[in-house]
């Protein structure tokens, strides 16, 4: 299989992924279920995605001779996390098709792209500045105001690469302790809620998405989801119109998720995007077991050019993850009526780290073990 032909994987096909974390494992188990296998190439030796494969490359991403022995191994190629080095996904992908394609990484490994990107489709966002310097940093502050949160443009997640600008604060100083030349001031917005949408589009242009889920955030990680997320039908379905818009521009194949918030206006409520993850993301958990298809199993589907599954939920879920020593309950919440326990096997329980997570369908969130 060329580089650029459709894909149409067959049974017992393999599916490389990049990156050997929780959303690869999930991905590889989910492959697994529809009969295909699945190569992981993670850096990290102790990838928690290598204990569910029985082929799996450990090396850096700027090992050319094992990226290219991991294309020659596999039929297709994905990732789980967006900010794979360019020069990777151009090895890889002159060897086979690499799932969603390079204009999507390049679209959203830049905070400043991916906002002109959905600012070009009419789409709203938070009023942003381009910020390069201390001077410009004070520019922007004057035209978009405060509160503000400055924003690296590359390798931010879990609040990290962030800094809130406050009445008063000292400009100089948070420039200096951002420690980059490139740069984003967003407006803070004042959000009612967060709302994410993960929609999925096939080569031949059929989208999906799942119901809204709404998420609370905990120390910038995200916590707990819940899906449906309680906003107005129109709003719900303006949000997913937005995702599939995107998809669509981006002429995305796999699963992506559009972070977005609510906010409350005289007019009535509306949507802005924050951010775009080219890849499952951890608010699709709940469909697990709260959907009759998962996010990753839709993400499998698309990328083997099969047809898309038309998720149906089973009825109000909770997703609620465990962070760091949360994981330590696991035993309690497996005697927890109705939850369902997802542990991703990692080892030390660090603080902010994602050990596993919870779903629990059908009934009022549990409050977690007694
Ligand atoms: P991000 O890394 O951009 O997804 O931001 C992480 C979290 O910080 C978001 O989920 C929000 O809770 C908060 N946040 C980020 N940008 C803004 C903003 N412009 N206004 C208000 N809250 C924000």
């Amino acid at each position: 299989m060329t580089a650029t032909a459709p894909v149409t994987l067959k049974i017992g096909d393999t599916i490389g992924i990049l990156g050997g974390g929780q959303l690869g494992r999930m991905l590889a188990m989910a492959s697994a279920r529809l009969g295909l296998r699945a190569q992981i190439f993670s850096p990290d030796p102790d990838s928690p995605a290598f204990d569910v494969v029985q082929a799996s490359t450990c090396a850096e991403y700027a090992d050319v001779e094992a990226l290219e022995l991991f294309a020659g191994d596999v039929d297709v190629i994905t990732y789980e996390f967006e900010n794979v080095p360019a020069a990777a996904a151009a090895v890889l992908a002159a060897r086979r098709p690499v799932l969603p394609g390079r204009t999507v990484l390049e679209t959203t490994q830049d905070r400043l792209i991916e906002k002109d990107f959905v600012t070009r489709l009419g789409i709203g966002t938070a009023a942003y500045a381009d910020v390069t310097s201390a001077e410009q940093l004070r520019a922007a502050v004057a035209r978009i105001g405060r509160p503000a949160v400055l924003k690296t443009r590359r390798f931010g997640y879990d609040g990290k690469g962030q800094a809130m600008i406050r009445d008063g604060d000292d400009l100089d100083r948070i420039w200096e302790e951002l420690g980059t030349r490139a740069a984003i001031l967003e407006a803070f917005v004042p959000f009612e809620r967060e709302i994410s949408v993960i929609a999925a589009r096939s080569a031949d242009g059929q989208v999906e998405c799942f119901d809204v889920t709404e998420n609370e955030h905990r120390d910038h990680i995200l916590k707990i989801s819940r899906a449906p997320a309680a906003i107005p039908d129109t709003l719900a379905d303006e949000a997913r119109r937005i995702a599939g818009a995107i998809a669509s521009s981006l002429d995305y194949v796999g699963v992506l998720a559009v972070e977005m918030f609510v906010l409350v206006e005289a007019g009535g409520p509306k949507v802005l995007v924050n951010e775009i993850a080219p890849r499952v993301h951890n608010s699709g958990h709940w469909t697990l077991d709260g959907a009759s298809i998962s996010q990753f199993e839709q993400h499998i589907r698309a990328i083997a050019g099969w047809p898309l599954g038309k998720p149906v939920r089973h009825g109000p879920v909770t997703m609620t993850n465990l962070i760091g020593d949360e994981i330590n309950d696991y035993s309690r919440w497996l005697t927890v009526r109705g939850a369902t326990v997802h542990i991703y096997g990692k080892g030390v329980p660090r603080p902010g780290r994602k050990m596993g997570h919870v779903t629990e369908v059908g009934g009022p969130h549990s409050k977690g073990p007694a």
